[in-house]
């Protein structure tokens, strides 16, 4: 489906992601540490720079390449899939899309030299309603000065830099969202504790709070109001992502009951004999199929510089929910030690898994995004 150069791609991540990530994914999770250790051979290998131009001191490649490395990386670590998705996706892109050259070469050889970057998005009373962001910025003589707080988010404790939203005007009735780029070390930027969560449990994920946060001008990104258009074309690019984080996660999961369904043997076979196991395992690898040529149609959509939001979004979607369903049959198939935590790594997966359907918009938002389309262009093909 790929060609030969994409394929070469997929297994030099492969190996690096079983060498390097894959022996402590579970410690990862079991402590809920960060993957500080990881941070340097990532960024060696390009993964925090997949976006960004040469010249800023990347390494790019195109989006089926980054989204093979997100899948990759999910597939034997989901915390590091996220990592990589929010940083790349989420953190440079808006950079390299809506900003000057000034903030380009201030930021982004920060970010290739392995600094995370992060998206302040989500408030507590604006979530599927990102559009309700009540965090305000204030324009004074000297700079803007920003007020509020954003909730979570990905690597907020760890990140030198968050692109987040404000509301750059007084007036209720006139959102002006617009775009900041906001430095951790600044007076009044404060980080939450890392949340403790259900799964990608690596991952650290915090509230940020702003309190009388003196902003540059220069650090406003892009115009005046254009903050919530800017939110849509970031996470169309980004939902891709999630999708690739749900192949690896789902391929993971399928690549353990296979195994295990091949070993275990009960009633003298091994369970695999039994046609009720052999037919859960084919469900798991067609859906799964299908969700990655989703997934791949997206980024090579994208790569063509053709439209690619609807398509961004039913990947996300679709990938998601079958990405879950295929850690809840793979457990099936492990029986009781599929529900424990190790040796085998499904019960982390299936844990890790439920963020692929709320992160970047819920399952319940891809589908208005969808119908929207649909009914906009009348076109459903
Ligand atoms: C691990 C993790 C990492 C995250 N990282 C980031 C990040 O880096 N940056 C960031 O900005 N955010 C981040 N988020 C936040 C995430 O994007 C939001 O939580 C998500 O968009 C949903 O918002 P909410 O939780 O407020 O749910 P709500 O909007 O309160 O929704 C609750 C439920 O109602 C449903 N619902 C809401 N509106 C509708 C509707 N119109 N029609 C039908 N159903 C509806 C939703 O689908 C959901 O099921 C992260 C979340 C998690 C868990």
């Amino acid at each position: 489906m790929i060609d030969s150069k994409h394929e070469e791609y997929r297994e030099k991540m492969r190996a690096f992601m079983l060498e390097k990530i894959e022996p402590v994914a579970a410690i990862l999770d079991t402590e809920q540490r960060f993957l500080d250790e990881h941070m340097q051979p990532l960024t060696e290998m390009g993964l925090l720079s997949c976006l960004i131009p040469e010249k800023y001191g990347g390494m790019p490649v195109d989006t089926l390449s980054y989204i093979i490395a997100v899948e990759e990386a999910s597939r034997v670590c989901g915390s590091t899939g996220i990592t990589l998705a929010a940083h790349n996706s989420l953190g440079t892109f808006p950079v390299l899309a809506f900003g000057t050259e000034e903030q380009r070469q201030k930021y982004l050889p920060r970010a290739a030299k392995g600094e995370l970057m992060a998206f302040g998005l989500t408030e507590p009373d604006a979530g599927s309603d990102a559009g309700g962001t009540r965090t305000m910025a204030r324009k004074t003589e000297s700079c803007w000065v920003v007020n509020g707080s954003k909730c979570w988010i990905t690597s907020a404790t760890k990140a030198f830099a968050t692109i987040a939203t404000a509301r750059a005007s007084d007036d209720p009735n006139d959102k002006a969202i617009t775009s900041f780029i906001l430095e951790k070390d600044w007076e009044g930027y404060a980080v939450g504790k890392k949340e403790n969560k259900l799964g990608l449990r690596g991952s650290d994920t915090a509230f940020l709070h702003f309190d009388d946060l003196k902003v540059p001008f220069e650090n406003q990104l892009g115009e005046i109001g254009h903050g919530f258009k800017q939110m849509l074309i970031t996470l169309d690019g980004g939902r891709i992502s999630i999708g690739a984080m749900a192949l690896g996660l789902g391929q993971g999961a399928l690549d353990c009951a296979l195994k295990y369904a091949s070993d275990r043997v009960q009633f003298g076979k091994p369970i695999s004999y039994n046609q009720g196991i052999q037919h859960l395992l084919a469900d798991m690898a067609t859906e799964m199929k299908a969700a990655r040529l989703l997934v791949y149609e997206a980024a090579m959509l994208k790569d063509a510089k053709r439209p690619f939001s609807r398509e961004s979004a039913m990947c996300k979607l679709y990938a998601s929910e079958v990405a879950t369903r295929t850690a809840t049959r793979a457990m099936t198939v492990l029986g009781s030690i599929g529900y424990y935590t190790g040796p085998y790594p499904v019960e982390r997966i299936w844990r890790d898994v439920k963020l692929c359907e709320i992160g970047e918009g819920t399952s319940e938002i891809q589908r208005l995004v969808i119908a929207r389309d649909l009914l906009k262009t009348m076109d459903a093909v």
